[in-house]
């Protein structure tokens, strides 16, 4: 089955009571079953079935299946939001003590989550760059995980994933890579040799910008130390299914982080058209990346895509061609970044990426306004870096609205 097929067929079918096309939104907080024995067994395991919409639901449940299926992966489990989604994939399997060798360029949200993480002694080391060496030097005997961004957002930088899952798997350590910016449509990180893959729904997932959501992929395949991942011993019993079953009965239950029915449901609806989407995003982003490359208002265009990028060639064939939606551009000050946005009329400035509409923001000043100056620029933030997230509008328009605002 071909990605567009899959993204309809994969793991999926019409709803077996009713052939409705769609999983209905079963908004049910709770399941009643017929007999004392029927909820214990289901309770303990024994028995297939729906609890309560904390633990399980099947409108979440579709959901889950499809992801998993385009991702490569043996289950899944979605989430609040994509933070829940990155703070569960990493406390499922950290403790206090215990590292995480990430990336330099990754979201402020996670990096925020990060300084949280050091209240419960669990410490990110920030590699120096995107290099493998740099990764590698990073780790040491504390550590117990290694994390990406596909696409770091907004420092736009691209890790080699299948190198970097084998350098991580040679100090017996996972590879946990956040996919959102990329999507399955780009690149299945499992199939490169990444461990677990999770994303942000709220983004290009869902794509219409109308509810929050997250969700973790297992590729089901990482030879887990239990010397090292101590915590995972009681789960032996679930073989491959280890670390998904350890999340579903532990952490994921107990955060009570869980996706709405609802949202499952537009999340779901979003994700049968992501190819089409996708595909137009990142022609739209690649053709104003170039058009603005040639105005001299514009100091510098970062995008995987441009030819002198120093990713281009790895994006090229890590994500077959592609180059993601989301570019930046520096245009000299703050003042002039501020004017540049409040003259667009189309892009609106808004905190969000992977929308239909073309989104525009001022990092520095928003998502990154409590970093200092040396993280800032370490994440590629910079005072006069401004933020497009490409959306579908036609490319003439985006055009003509970005040069007006950029030329006025
Ligand atoms: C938005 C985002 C998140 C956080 O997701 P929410 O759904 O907003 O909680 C995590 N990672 C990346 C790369 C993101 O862009």
């Amino acid at each position: 089955m071909r990605f567009n097929t899959a993204l309809l067929h994969g793991n999926f079918t019409s709803d077996a009571k009713t052939g409705a096309t769609t999983t209905p939104i079963y908004q049910s907080s709770s399941f009643k079953h017929g007999t004392a024995e029927e909820l214990e067994n289901i309770f303990n395991g024994r028995e297939p079935g729906f609890v309560y919409s904390r633990i399980n639901n099947p409108s979440i449940e579709a959901f889950e299946k499809r992801i998993a299926y385009l991702e490569g992966g043996i289950g899944a489990v979605a989430c609040a939001s994509g933070m829940a989604a990155v703070t569960l994939s990493l406390l499922n399997i950290l403790k206090s003590g215990d590292g995480i060798v990430s990336g330099c360029g990754i979201f402020g949200g996670t990096h925020s989550l990060f300084k949280c993480f050091e209240d419960y002694n669990i410490t990110a080391a920030y590699t120096r760059d995107s290099r493998v060496a740099s990764f590698e030097e990073c780790v040491n005997e504390k550590t117990k995980a290694v994390f990406i961004e596909t696409i770091g957002n907004p420092k736009l930088d691209v890790p080699d994933i299948k190198a970097l899952g084998e350098m991580a798997h040679s100090h017996g350590i996972p590879l946990i890579v956040d996919n959102t910016v990329t999507t399955p449509y780009l690149v299945k990180p499992l199939s490169l040799g990444a461990d677990i893959v999770l994303h942000s729904t709220s983004k290009y997932i869902n794509g219409s910008g109308n509810s929050i959501g997250g969700i973790i992929v297992d590729g089901g395949k990482f030879k887990w130390d239990f010397n090292k991942y101590s915590s995972l011993n009681a789960y032996k019993q679930f073989g491959a299914f280890i670390y998904l079953a350890k999340l579903r009965k532990t952490l994921f239950k107990d955060f009570g982080a869980c996706l709405s029915p609802f949202n499952a449901y537009l999340s779901s609806l979003g994700l049968e058209t992501l190819a089409v989407r996708m595909d137009r995003l990142c022609s739209n982003a690649f053709k104003l990346a170039k058009s603005l490359q040639s105005i001299s208002e514009v100091v510098s265009v970062n995008y995987p895509g441009l030819a002198e990028n120093e990713y281009q060639a790895l994006a090229n064939e890590q994500f077959e061609g592609k180059f993601g939606a989301i570019l930046t551009i520096r245009v000299g000050s703050k003042e002039k970044a501020f004017k540049v946005i409040n003259s667009l009329k189309y892009a609106s400035n808004l905190a969000n990426i992977g929308d239909v509409r073309t989104l525009v923001i001022h990092p520095a000043s928003t998502i990154y306004a409590t970093n200092s100056m040396v993280e800032k620029e370490k994440m590629g933030v910079y005072e006069d870096l401004i933020r497009i997230s490409v959306g579908l509008e036609d490319i003439e328009d985006l055009l003509e609205d970005f040069m007006q605002a950029l030329i006025t």
